[in-house]
Parts: structure tokens; sequence; C-alpha cells
């Protein structure tokens, strides 16, 4: 029998149903299992607590994949967990036209390290933990029985694998390869993905429901879309009746993407502008030009990786905002986002309130904001809430 043993008293965070065992609660670890083979987990006195996977090279040495001691994990136990969440994303995938919806969402669907996102007519998956991989060949397996795609692309070329001791991985595994760009439908945008060679999966599907809210603001307005990628904010602006919009991005592919993805949305291209620059250096250069607008997005990457850089990243994002603020005309709106899991939704309020203070801005938040539905988050696993941003509006006397 493979099992890991706990050391007495960590059998709490078990107990509470959180999926992550930290090395440093194991006592003792039977049988030898291999990278990413299911282990029994037992409390010190040995009762059977929960099953999940065995990972040596990581910090987290296992992931639970279930918390019923009756239950086996084997191909029906993935057909059981995928069915789950793909059923709870089917109202997402029944309007016009092919839809960007995230159908697994790793820990937070009761599969640790597993993401699968459909871009249309196909699905992109990134197998993230030594567990996940292990079981990769039955989940595109079932996936595919699912989902009836015409491919599923893997994109596990993420650091993160690394820690887990697996290479980076990207190809087809099942039915044909997509096509340089697919594109799906996002309310009343559509936008072509790069599934081979974009961010993450290829888009950004957790600000789906955000973007979505640009076009109670937009009308009539100058916007500046700061961190655009392929232009997502932006083009519901203008869909939405923005006047001008300023995209700013140190990708270029990223910035060329924006502009194909203005065209198929019919927007007049002559009201895109485009900058490829660092978004501080830009942005302090429009500051001084004494350049305004009515309407900032802030999407940055994730500035905090880990803890021992949150200090730093609290520094990138107060510099950032107090930009924005500085940017931002009498009355104008600021949608402000942190993705760092570790930044706290009440210090990232504190940053931002901080920022307005030195711009010398007086503003309010009007609505907070999260990742969209199909990232949830497990109750028992609250690191699964990363996205957090607040649409600020700036007093208009000032
Ligand atoms: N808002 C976007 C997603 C933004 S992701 C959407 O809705 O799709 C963050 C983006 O920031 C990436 O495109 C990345 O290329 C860009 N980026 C990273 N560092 C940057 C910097 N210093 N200046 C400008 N852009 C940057």
């Amino acid at each position: 029998m493979k099992a890991i043993l706990l050391k007495r008293g960590r059998e709490k965070s078990v107990l509470r149903r959180h999926p992550w065992i930290f090395s440093g609660a194991i006592a003792k670890i039977e049988g030898h299992p291999k990278q990413g083979e299911t282990v029994d987990v037992l409390a010190s006195e040995g009762a059977l607590l929960a099953r999940g996977a065995y990972s040596p090279h990581s910090q987290i040495t296992v992931r639970i994949w279930t918390f019923d001691p009756r239950e086996d994990v084997s191909s029906e136990f993935f057909d059981g967990r995928l069915r789950q969440a793909v059923e709870a994303r089917r109202s997402l995938m029944s309007g016009d036209g092919p839809a960007g919806v995230r159908l697994i969402n790793a820990e937070s669907d009761g599969l640790p390290g597993i993401i699968a996102d459909r871009y249309g007519d196909f699905l992109v998956v990134q197998f993230l933990s030594a567990g996940a991989d292990y079981w990769k060949g039955a989940v595109v397996e079932t996936l595919m029985r699912l989902m009836s795609v015409s491919g599923v692309y893997e994109r596990s070329d993420a650091g993160v694998r690394e820690k887990e001791g697996l290479p980076k991985l990207a190809g087809t595994l099942a039915g044909r390869e997509p096509q340089d760009l697919v594109e799906i439908r996002e309310g009343s945008c559509r936008f072509l993905v790069d599934i081979k060679r974009g961010h993450k999966t290829g888009f950004y599907l957790d600000q789906r429901e955000n973007r979505g809210m640009i076009a109670e603001f937009a009308r009539g307005t100058e916007m500046l879309n700061c961190f655009s990628y392929t232009g997502g904010f932006g083009i519901a602006a203008l869909r939405a009746g923005a006047e001008k919009v300023t995209n700013v991005d140190t990708s270029a592919g990223a910035l060329d993407l924006a502009r194909r993805n203005a065209e198929i949305n019919g927007v007049d291209a002559s009201n895109l502008e485009s900058v490829e620059g660092d978004a501080f250096a830009v942005l302090r250069r429009w500051r001084d030009a004494g350049r305004a607008f009515d309407v900032i997005v802030l999407d940055p990457p994730k500035f905090a990786e880990s803890q021992s850089q949150l200090a730093r990243a609290s520094r990138g994002y107060k510099d950032i905002n107090l930009l924005a603020f500085k940017l931002l005309r009498p009355g104008g709106i600021l949608f402000t986002f942190s993705c760092s899991g570790l930044m706290s939704p009440e210090l990232f309020q504190k940053i931002v309130a901080d920022a307005a203070l030195d711009a010398g801005c007086e503003a309010q938040i009007i609505r907070r904001l999260a990742q969209a539905s199909d990232h949830p988050t497990l109750l028992s696993f609250p690191e699964g809430s990363y996205l957090k941003g607040f649409i600020c509006r700036a007093a208009s006397n000032l």
C-alpha cells in the first residue's frame, strides 16, 4: 500500500478539506510511491482521511483528489469530476457563436493542477502538477468524449511545472491541431485567440465579466487600456461607443492581434492607437506632457509570485495607480486590477487609496470586481481567489 502518514496535530487542514499537504506535515512515506501516483493520506494514528497525488519534488507533497475514503481514484473518478465541472458551465456555452469558457478550474473544481479552457471548437489544457500529469491520458480521453470538439491542445509550458519536476510541454493531444487564430464570442464582441502562442491558454477568460462592465462607462470617452494584451477591454469600449482607445503593452504581437480584433468587430481603426512600451515609462511620459483620459483600465501581470516579492509588488501597484490617477480627468473612471493571489483585497484597496492620495485625487470605489464565474473558488481553498479589482470614480470638482 502506498501511503503518507501525517505528523501528530497536522490533520487539521485535511479535516477542513484543504487540498494541499506540505512536506513539513508528513511523518512517513510508505510503499515507495512514484511521481504522480495516488497515495492514501493517513492521520497520525492511522485513520484513512483522503487520497491524493504524490509529488516528490514539490513543497506541496500531496494534492488531494478525494476526501471520501470509499472513492477510488480511477478513470471513472475523473469522468465524474469532469462531467460535474462541464455541466456547471453549460449556460455559458449556450449562446450564439463559439464560446470562450473555462471548463475546469483546477483545485476549485476538485481537480488539482488541471485547467481546461474551451475556445470555440478546441480545448486547451494545462497539467500543472505531478498528479495532473499522471492522469493526463484519462482526462483528455474523457474531455473528448464529453465535449465533441475538433481537438485538444496542451499548453503545459507554465513555469510552475518546474516546481513539480516536470518538463514544459506544448502540442496537440487529440483530434486536429488548431489553426493559428481561433475566434470566440464574448457578449457582443468577437475575439481572435492565439492558442499556440498566446499567454496562458491564449486568452484572459477570467476578465470576461469585467470587460462586459466597461460598456456602462464608455460612450463618448477617450480611454486608456493599459496592459491591453489583445485589446479586450478596448474593443468592448469601442463597441459601446468610446471615441478613442489607446492600448499600451510591451508585446508587439499582442498589439497586432488587438488591431485585428478591432477589424473583425467592425470598429473604426482610426479610433485605436497602439503604443508598444513599458507602461510605467509611457504613463510617466504622458503625465509630464499633461495627457488625460476619461476612462483608464489597469490590468497588469502578476507582480508578486511569492511572499518575499510582495513589498516590491506593492510599490509597483502603487506607482502605476498613482500615474493613472494623475492621467484621469475629473469625474473619470478607473478600472484597476491585481491578479496576484498573495495580494489581499484589503491590501490592494490600501495601495490604491495611497496612490490616489499621493496623486492629489479624491476618488470613490463604485464597484468591486473579481474573476468570472467559470473561475470559481472552492470555499475550502481560498487560494483560488486571485483576481481583484475596483471601479473607481474620481471626484469631478478637482
Ligand atoms: N486586460 C487584458 C489582459 C492583460 S494581461 C485582457 O483583457 O485580455 C497583462 C498584459 O500586460 C500582457 O499582455 C503583457 O504583455 C503586458 N505587460 C507586462 N508587463 C508590462 C509592462 N511593464 N508594460 C506594459 N505592458 C506589460
